[in-house]
C-alpha cells in the first residue's frame, strides 16, 4: 500500500530551484489578486533591486517637480489600461462617443413586464447585437468610430 503524506512543507532552496517557470507561473495565476499585491509589496521591502525594478514598472515621474505617480492609467474613452510614459498617437484609442441604447426592435418578444429591463449588463454581454451606439448606429460589437488619443480618468473610483 502506498503511504500517503499529507503534509505540506515549505519549499526549501533546493526544491524551489527545481520548480519550472511553467508551474510557478500556474501558481501565480491561482492566488487572489490581493494576496498577489501583499507578496509584492513585501518583497520590495526585503529586496533593494527587486523595489527599484517595480518602482521602474508601476511608477514614471511627472511635471516640473518631478514627482512620482502612477505610470497605469486606465483611459475614460475605451476603457483600457494604458502606459502614461508612452508616447501618445493620435490613433492608439478607438472607441465609441455616444450611449449604447437597447434596439427596440431586436428585443421586439422581450416584454418587459415578464422578463425584466432590456437594458441590463447581463443583456449587453450576452446580446451585444440587440444593443445600437447612438453615435454611430452600429451595434454594440463594432469598433469604436472615433479615433484619439487615451485620456485619464477612466479609473473606477476606489473604494474606501
Ligand atoms: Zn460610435
Ligand atoms: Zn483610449
Amino acid at each position: 500500500m502506498e503511504v500517503i503524506d499529507l503534509t505540506n512543507l515549505p519549499i526549501s532552496d533546493d526544491e524551489g530551484g527545481a520548480v519550472s517557470r511553467e508551474e510557478l507561473e500556474n501558481a501565480v495565476d491561482d492566488m487572489t489578486d490581493a494576496r498577489l499585491r501583499k507578496i509584492v509589496i513585501r518583497l520590495a521591502d526585503r529586496i533593494p533591486a527587486f523595489r527599484s525594478a517595480l518602482v521602474k514598472e508601476a511608477m514614471v515621474v511627472s511635471g516640473k517637480k518631478r514627482k512620482a505617480v502612477p505610470r497605469w492609467d486606465v483611459c475614460a474613452n475605451c476603457k483600457e489600461e494604458y502606459d502614461i510614459s508612452g508616447e501618445r498617437d493620435d490613433e492608439e484609442c478607438c472607441y465609441h462617443s455616444g450611449d449604447l441604447d437597447a434596439d427596440e426592435d431586436y428585443f421586439a418578444d422581450h416584454g418587459e413586464d415578464c422578463h425584466g429591463p432590456m437594458d441590463t449588463k447581463e443583456n449587453r454581454a450576452q446580446f451585444p447585437q440587440g444593443f445600437i451606439w447612438d453615435c454611430c448606429d452600429e451595434n454594440a460589437l463594432s469598433e469604436g468610430c472615433e479615433t484619439g488619443q487615451h485620456v485619464s480618468g477612466g479609473k473606477p473610483k476606489k473604494r474606501r
